[in-house]
Formats: structure tokens, C-alpha cells, sequence
């Protein structure tokens, strides 16, 4: 016997029994993006290595160690993308989507890092992703957070996160904070762990976003970036507090909160939760003004976020006892070769008049026990019954399977009214 291959670790199937919860999740994004104007854009997967670097910063833990790089055929080093801002950011520089215009772009789709896989942290992973480009005031960001809000309400999860927000200033505010950040770090040298030392001189501020526990309380006391911004991202991070205390949008301030990407300034956000263990935080984002110009654009102001679509799908499971299976409506017991082919066309007619029907067909005969069998399992709520004496009298037998009801038999007219009712009533 072959021996059997298996799927590489930390890349899943998304198997039938889960495919309910996406399918649902993914069709509230659809309409949550729709509802706010948003545009889908559609990228590539793989990209050029140096995009990945270029933006997300040299010092990070996915430019650093999770990225999944290889060669090109022809030798030019090539990146399966570990996040989507940079790769819409490319798209829409290359394409031309930012010249004197405003663009709200959303996408979604599978990102890849070669992390150690565990609850809620796969190589494989899905996001949505947000973004909005050309506006620079706060009413965007804070419309960007409302949206998020929105997002976690229609999936009932709003009540089992929080919201943590940040301004990370401007690139030169950041520099001041740096030295002061170094020099406050640096007096703590013996308690960093060697990931920090590192990130000590090349990179300050990337110790506060360690996930080392034992670091917790150091950089709990580490001064505050917000104590150190520049008047007008001052201003920015006030106006957008008073947004969301006007719209009953609950959050913390979190000065230590700096995201795991280089190119963020102002604004930074993340919901959280407790309910997923270690892997807290299922949706984040901020603002990136200078990256359009960093990968050779205009000056052009943006921000965005991202959300983990397993990590959403975790919650809801874990939250909540929904079912998002789409049993068929009615299975089709055929008994006979006449049955099977007249079966086979009046399915047809069926799917015809009535939309949103779902039919399942006995395919292969076999007995009446056997079919019915087969039936029950589908979870299907009808058995429509064609024996031959049904077809000889155009008839059709209804037998429910999940109600004490009556068999009956109906004509095909009959047939298509009742079944008709029986999708309403069972969308
Ligand atoms: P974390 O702190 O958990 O590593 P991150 O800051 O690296 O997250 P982002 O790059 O901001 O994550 O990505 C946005 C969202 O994508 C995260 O909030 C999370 O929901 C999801 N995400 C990130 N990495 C993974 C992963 N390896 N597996 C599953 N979901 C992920
Ligand atoms: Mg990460």
C-alpha cells in the first residue's frame, strides 16, 4: 500500500461540517463592506519578497521569521504574502487607484506565516481585510472602528471583546520617544529577553509589543508614547475619542498597544478577547500614511484594518450553540427506473420554480429501507416518494421527516405550493 500525504502543519481544511460557519461569517462581510461603500479588490498571492520588506519593516517577527520566501524560477526572490495592506497598497500604486481620488477597498483570502501553529495561530490563514486611502482625518478612522464594531455585533461577539486603542504620533514625534524609550529599556537590560535585546537598538519600540509575559510589567511602566506626540496627532487621537464616546463605542487606552508592523502612525486599534486563550485578538488596524510613498507612490493618507476569519469563527463556536448547516429541503426517494428518470426531470422542474430550493436525488436505487435511510442522514425535512404507480398517476408522495404529519399525496402543482411554502418557512 502508498503510503498516504498528508496536508503541510499549521495548513488546515476547512472540512463540510465547518464550511456553515464561513459561509456565514464571510456573507456578513459582504454585506457589512457593502453597507459602508466599500469596493472588493482582488490580488495575487504571491508577491515580490522585497514589497514584504520594503513595508512591514526589516524588525519584525514576520519580516524576521515568518515569512514563507522562495526562488523563482528565474532566480528573483518571491514572498507568499504574509498580510494584504502592502500587496493593495502595490495594486493600487501600480494601477493607479490613488491619483487625486479617495478609494475604500476591501478584500479577503488566505495570508501565510510560518508561525508555530496552535489555537487560533495557523500558516495558513484567512482575513478580511479594510482599507481607505486618501482621507486624513479622524471621521474616517472612526468610521473604520465603527465598522469593526459592527462586524463583531452581527456575528454576536461584541459583547466578548474590547477594544484597545493608541496613537503611535508621527514618524518624527516617534523619534524624540525612541531615545526615551531606549534609554528607559536599556536601564532594565537584565530582565529583556533576547528577542528585545535585538530589538533594543534596531527597533525600541517592538518591545512593547512582546508577547513574553515575564516582560508584562516592564513594559507596563515604560513611558507613554501618547505623553509624547506632536500637537496635531494630539488633536487627531481627541477627535477620535469623542467620535466613538458620541457613538456608545466602549475602548481603552492602551499606550503600549504599537502592532506588529513598522508602518502604522496615529491611530492604532485591536479588539480582544479572553476566549480564544493566548491568541486574544481577532481584529486590528490603524493608520499608514506614509506607506503609499514608501513603495513609490504620492503622498497619500490611509488606514485600515484586518480581521482573522478563524479566529472569528473560534468565537463563534465557542460562544455560541448556532448551527449553520443548510440541510436539503427534500430528498427524493426513486424506486424503480422509471421513478429514477422521471425523479431526475421533475428535481429539474422544481429547482426551476421554486428559488432557494434545496433538493437532494437518490442517485444508485437501492431499497425503500436503504433510501430512507439515506434520507434521514441528509437531514433533510422531506421525503418526496415516486414509486411507479406514482409516476403512472403524475403523483408525488410527501412523507415529513422531522414532524408527526400526515403522508400526503400531491400533484405536481400541489407539490410545488407546498414545497414552495416549506422554503419560505426554512430559508
Ligand atoms: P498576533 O499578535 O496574534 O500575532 P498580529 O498582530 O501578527 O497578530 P496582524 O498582522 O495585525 O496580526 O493581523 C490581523 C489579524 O489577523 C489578527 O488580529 C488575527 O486575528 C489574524 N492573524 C494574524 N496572524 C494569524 C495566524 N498566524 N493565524 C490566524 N490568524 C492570524
Ligand atoms: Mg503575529
Amino acid at each position: 500500500m502508498q503510503t498516504s500525504i498528508q496536508a503541510i502543519r499549521g495548513m488546515n481544511d476547512i472540512l463540510p461540517a465547518q464550511t456553515g460557519y464561513w459561509q456565514h461569517v464571510e456573507e456578513v462581510i459582504r454585506r457589512l463592506v457593502a453597507a459602508y461603500g466599500y469596493q472588493e479588490i482582488r490580488m495575487p498571492i504571491v508577491e515580490k519578497t522585497e514589497l514584504f520588506k520594503r513595508s512591514i519593516g526589516e524588525v519584525t517577527d514576520i519580516v524576521e521569521k515568518e515569512m514563507y520566501t522562495f526562488d523563482d524560477r528565474n532566480g528573483d526572490s518571491l514572498t507568499l504574502r504574509p498580510e494584504g495592506t502592502a500587496v493593495c497598497v502595490r495594486a493600487g500604486i501600480e494601477n493607479g487607484l490613488f491619483y487625486n481620488q479617495v478609494q475604500r477597498l476591501w478584500y479577503m483570502g488566505p495570508m501565510f506565516r510560518h508561525e508555530r501553529p496552535q489555537r487560533g495561530r495557523y500558516r495558513q490563514f484567512h482575513q478580511i481585510g479594510v482599507e481607505a486611502f486618501g482621507l486624513d482625518g479622524p471621521d474616517i478612522d472612526a468610521e473604520m472602528i465603527l465598522m469593526t464594531a459592527r462586524l463583531l455585533k452581527a456575528l454576536g461577539l461584541y459583547e466578548y471583546v474590547e477594544l484597545q486603542i493608541n496613537s503611535l504620533g508621527t514618524a518624527e514625534s516617534r523619534k524624540a520617544y525612541r531615545q526615551r524609550l531606549f534609554d528607559y529599556l536599556s536601564a532594565h537590560r537584565e530582565a529583556l529577553d533576547e528577542d528585545s535585546l535585538r530589538r533594543l537598538h534596531t527597533n525600541p519600540l517592538r518591545v512593547l509589543d512582546s508577547k513574553n509575559p515575564a516582560l508584562k510589567e516592564i513594559i507596563a511602566a515604560a513611558p507613554r508614547l501618547l505623553d509624547h506626540l506632536d500637537a496635531d496627532s494630539r488633536t487627531h487621537f481627541e477627535k477620535l475619542c469623542r467620535y466613538l464616546d458620541a457613538a456608545g463605542i466602549r475602548y481603552v487606552v492602551n499606550s503600549s498597544l504599537v502592532r506588529g508592523l513598522d508602518y502604522y502612525c496615529k491611530t492604532v486599534f485591536e479588539w480582544v478577547t479572553d476566549k480564544l486563550g493566548a491568541q486574544g485578538t481577532v481584529c486590528a488596524g490603524g493608520r499608514y500614511d506614509g506607506l503609499v510613498e514608501q513603495l513609490g507612490g504620492k503622498p497619500t493618507s490611509a488606514v485600515g484594518f484586518a480581521a482573522g476569519l478563524e479566529r472569528l469563527v473560534e468565537m463563534i463556536k465557542e460562544v455560541h450553540a448556532a448551527d449553520f448547516s443548510l440541510p436539503p429541503h427534500a430528498y427524493l426517494v426513486l424506486m424503480g427506473e422509471r421513478a429514477e428518470a422521471y425523479g431526475l426531470l421533475l428535481a429539474e422542474r422544481l429547482r426551476d420554480q421554486i428559488p432557494g430550493a434545496r433538493l437532494l436525488m437518490n442517485c444508485g436505487g437501492g431499497g425503500f429501507k436503504a433510501q430512507f435511510k439515506k434520507a434521514d442522514k441528509s437531514g433533510a425535512g422531506l421525503a418526496l416518494i415516486i414509486g411507479e404507480d406514482e409516476v403512472a398517476q403524475e403523483v408525488v408522495a410527501v412523507k415529513h421527516l422531522r414532524e408527526e404529519k400526515e403522508q400526503v399525496m400531491c400533484s405536481q402543482e400541489a407539490l410545488i405550493a407546498l414545497l414552495r411554502d416549506y422554503v419560505l418557512g426554512n430559508p
